[in-house]
């Protein structure tokens, strides 16, 4: 994988260009893919943007949304946009199963094929061209970094700092966790001298609630909630009849994990979700706890070293009868 900025001669000449990100597009997945779709635009290109499911509806408002391509419900334009593609732009997600069924058609494409990514261990020999940095906070510092420094930096402007803002605030926890920097915050000032709205940012995608999330969250704190103190381990579990119960839709669960972690002495948070197709995990750390590692090893799935995601086709209760006995052998240090 050659590094990014030698795309930029490429960019010169309009192209037909593809972006899409993993399945479930969180703020950082759908921020990083429309900042960058205005950017290739405002440059002359042909730009669809392609994501591999459906997502959160506090998303909707994201300059741009409405252009964006669901893959399921899309399949056949989706496929022949890929197809006649000249460039194809891959962000915030380092493994190709985490597009779904957009899959086995990304690893056959033949056109230029771009990673900008900030997960460990990504699938670098997929791609032509690209960025892949654990240190970064979120794709959309990359995609900021991508547009700053290149030859038409000039193009930055509010509707693409409005989107890159978003998955920076998302993926930092509202800049709390260790990996923001001076440069986060030195992009966002630049950002902030476009006319950034930063308030109005955070109440579309924060303060959107309704009623029944709000009782869901207090059912699942309540009832849902398990401590497991000798391990310093929060387990979160969620049935599919709260699911039904309290009319859960894609994105309402977001954020749920991080409850966990706002306990004094925990280490490891990690929610299991049962969704239609999977049990979704969910972990979160704090301090030296690796639960990439942890992840990737047992729970198919991977991430950061403080967050990391996972999934499984066994039940609920084979799940967490497996995570109890997999925390026993990171006792040295969890406790
Ligand atoms: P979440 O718990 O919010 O779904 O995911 C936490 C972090 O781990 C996010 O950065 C997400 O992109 C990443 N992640 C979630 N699931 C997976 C997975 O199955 N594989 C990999 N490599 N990363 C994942
Ligand atoms: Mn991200």
């Amino acid at each position: 994988m050659k590094p990014a900025k030698q795309l930029y001669p490429l960019l010169e000449n309009p192209r037909n260009i593809v972006i899409t990100m993993h399945q479930k597009p969180d703020g950082d997945a759908m921020g990083s893919a429309l900042g960058l779709y205005h950017f290739l635009k405002s440059i002359g290109n042909t730009v669809a943007v392609i994501s591999p499911t459906n997502w959160a509806k506090f998303l909707d408002w994201m300059p741009g949304c409405e252009d964006v391509l669901d893959y399921e419900f899309h399949t056949q334009n989706c496929n022949q946009l890929v197809n006649s593609a000249d460039m194809l732009f891959c962000l915030d997600f380092n493994s190709m199963h985490r597009t779904k069924k957009m899959e086995t058609l990304l690893l056959g494409v033949k056109c230029v094929k771009v990673l900008l990514d900030h997960h460990e261990q990504p699938m670098e020999e997929h791609f032509d061209y690209g960025v892949s940095d654990i240190l970064k906070s979120s794709t959309c510092e990359i995609v900021y970094d991508f547009i700053v420094r290149s030859p038409f930096a000039d193009r930055l402007n509010l509707v693409m700092a409005t989107c890159i803002y978003t998955g920076i605030m998302t993926d930092t926890g509202s800049f709390r966790f260790p990996i923001v920097k001076a440069d986060t915050h030195k992009a966002v000032a630049h950002l902030k001298e476009l006319g950034l709205q930063h308030s109005i940012i955070h109440e579309n995608i924060y303060d959107n609630f309704l009623e029944n999330k709000l009782r869901f969250l207090g059912n699942a704190l309540l009832h849902r909630l398990e401590l497991i103190y000798e391990y310093n381990t929060a387990l979160m579990v969620i049935p599919k009849r709260d699911i039904i119960k309290y009319d859960i839709q894609t994105g309402d669960t977001e954020g749920l994990v991080n409850y966990l972690l706002m306990m004094e002495g925990i280490k490891l948070g990690a929610l299991l979700i049962d969704r239609n197709e999977e049990r979704k995990w969910s972990f979160r750390s704090k301090g030296d706890f690796d639960v990439n590692e942890m992840a990737r090893l047992y729970f198919e799935g991977g991430g950061h070293k403080n967050a990391a995601g996972g999934r499984s086709s066994a039940s609920l209760e084979e799940n967490a009868i497996r995570f109890k006995e997999v925390i026993k052998q990171y006792e040295d240090q969890l406790i």
